[in-house]
């Protein structure tokens, strides 16, 4: 029943995504890296930008590790970036520039882990497993069994939930769900599936909050290291730096720069000299 509404309201939950529909491989797989841990409206400009530039496997795989970063700017999480071009050439190297459709060999690629190996195997290639991210899990806790779910079933739940020939849609429409109406503080009053939905049927307290599929708050970003690191990325995309000047732009204490410095370097974003730090592969001449 619940699968039947959930059909029947997909067109009223669509959202216009230029990835949403597609069936190209590389451009979902590019999608599905840059939604980990960022809003799908941020990321529609900088997935246009990277799929006019980059629009192959092929084409990231013969580009530099500082033409990648620079399309990747206005994301964060830079670490996506420098994995999705370590899968860029595994695919080359070990699958004839061809993207895997299953998904296990997905997740031997850099970066890739069960959500974006099944969201590349089921929109790109129609594969009947289960896309379960944080969105997915609130709506199984809630509306498919009111009571929490370990990881593990919430992911044979969403497996079992899939039809066998319209997995796309089916999880295309359960994504869309999750993100617009089973939110956190979810909007039940307005929620298509209301009526088909057995917390808002059967009450008791919410189930989400402590479902395994369901993400904790992050810690603040203002002031992290993971700032930082972002920070000292952005500055490297306008050019390679001298190394004391650059520790000056980001104004932050010599020990704290120099083991973000080591954890860029050891990531493979960042080339360091005693001397100058830049980019991977980029190979501009210092500024200034
Ligand atoms: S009725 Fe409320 S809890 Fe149930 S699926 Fe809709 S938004 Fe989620």
């Amino acid at each position: 029943m619940f699968r039947r509404a959930l059909r029947e309201a997909s067109s009223k939950l669509a959202r216009d995504l230029p990835w949403i529909g597609s069936r190209d491989p590389w451009g979902i797989l590019v999608s599905e890296v840059m939604l980990q841990q960022t809003q799908a409206v941020r990321v529609v400009e900088p997935w246009r930008r990277f799929m006019t530039a980059l629009p192959t496997a092929q084409s990231c795989a013969a580009s530099s590790r500082s033409t990648v970063l620079e399309l990747w700017r206005g994301l964060g999480y830079n670490r996506r970036a420098t994995n999705l071009h370590d899968a860029s050439r595994a695919i080359v190297r070990d699958h004839d520039g061809q993207i895997p459709p299953h998904p296990a060999t997905l997740r031997t690629l850099p970066g890739v882990g069960s959500y974006t190996a099944n969201a590349v195997a089921s929109f790109a290639f129609g594969a009947p497993v289960g896309v379960l991210d944080t969105n997915v899990g609130r709506v199984l806790a809630r509306a498919i069994e009111n009571r929490r779910l370990t990881h593990g079933e919430a992911q044979r739940l969403a497996d079992a939930l899939v039809p066998r020939r319209a997995s796309a849609a089916h999880n295309q429409a359960m994504l869309d769900l999750g993100s617009q109406y089973c939110v956190g503080a979810p909007r039940c009053v307005s929620c298509p599936l209301a009526h088909h939905c057995r917390w808002r049927c059967d009450g008791g307290i919410d189930p989400a909050p402590r479902s395994a599929a369901v993400s904790i708050r992050q810690s603040p970003f203002e002031g992290s290291d993971r700032q930082l690191r972002g920070r000292m990325v952005d500055v490297l995309r306008e050019g390679p730096r001298r190394l004391d000047e650059m520790r000056e732009v980001l104004t932050t204490d010599r020990e704290r720069f120099t083991r973000l410095l080591g954890a860029l370097v050891r990531d493979g974003l960042v080339e360091a000299t005693s001397a100058t730090v830049r980019l991977a592969g980029d190979t501009r001449s210092p500024i200034g």
